[in-house]
């Protein structure tokens, strides 16, 4: 079984409906013995989530919180089949980690193939890191075809935890088909929470259960090591200290 060194999708009461502060998620983050914590509140199109100020100015938060290194980041929606984001590209920029993740209650499903040329769109942006949750039922895509561009561009998968896990078989069945695409194409992922309050930081059990049992190869995960994460930050962003 893998342990993790980071959890790199996890919300603050700065998304709205989430019920934690930054210095509660860093310490959940510390006794679950991570040594990085991403913090990546929901973008502004999320019903009661933050606006752009809020992102320009995660610039406060420390490097470090006790043991735990904090990246400044968002979970961007991405709002219609263009693969466009609620936030903009000067913005994007200034953090050092971006998701790009589909919320139902953001932008309604359309059909298989708009989201198939949507993701490939998508993999042209080169201020997207992680795509997040792909395994929602409702926004199906050409899974091959997708997941070979991601690996191409550079794109890291998600596999989500809560996402896959606890919102029915279905997710749970197709973030294990995308994880086994991601083995054969040779595509990194990174393995998450979702943590919306601090005792579930960290909480992926059910993740690499599954991750186990299709033999995932450890070298093809971002997380698993405290310096294969900065390394990844560090070559995407000079500004990085
Ligand atoms: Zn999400
Ligand atoms: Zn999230």
């Amino acid at each position: 079984m893998f342990t993790l060194s980071a959890d790199l999708h996890t919300h603050t009461i700065g998304s709205g409906h989430a019920f934690s502060t930054v210095k509660e998620m860093a310490g959940a983050a510390s006794e679950k013995k991570l040594s990085v914590l991403a913090v990546t509140d929901h973008g502004s199109a999320m019903e009661g989530a933050s606006g752009a100020i809020y992102f320009r100015n995660l610039s406060v938060l420390p490097r470090n919180i006790g043991s735990v290194t904090i990246l400044k980041g968002i979970e961007a929606n991405i709002m219609d089949m263009d693969a466009r984001l609620d936030a903009d590209a000067p913005l994007l920029s200034r953090l050092e980690w971006v998701i790009a993740s589909l919320h139902e209650n953001v932008t309604a499903p359309a059909t298989s193939a708009a989201h198939t040329e949507m993701y490939l769109k998508l993999a042209d942006n080169p201020l997207v890191d992680m795509i997040g949750h792909p395994d929602t039922p409702a926004y199906a895509f050409d899974y091959e075809r997708v997941i070979r561009e991601f690996g191409a561009k550079g794109k890291i998968v998600e596999v989500n935890n809560e996402h896959a896990f606890c919102h029915g078989a279905q997710n749970g069945k197709n973030c294990a088909r995308i994880a086994s695409l991601c083995k054969k194409h040779g595509v990194r992922i990174a393995v998450n929470s979702d943590a919306h309050i601090f005792s579930k930081v960290g909480e992926v059990g059910a993740a690499l259960v599954m991750l186990d049992e299709i033999e995932f190869p450890e070298e093809l995960i971002l997380n698993l090591k405290h310096e294969r994460v900065l390394d990844y930050i560090k070559s995407k962003r000079a500004l990085f200290v």
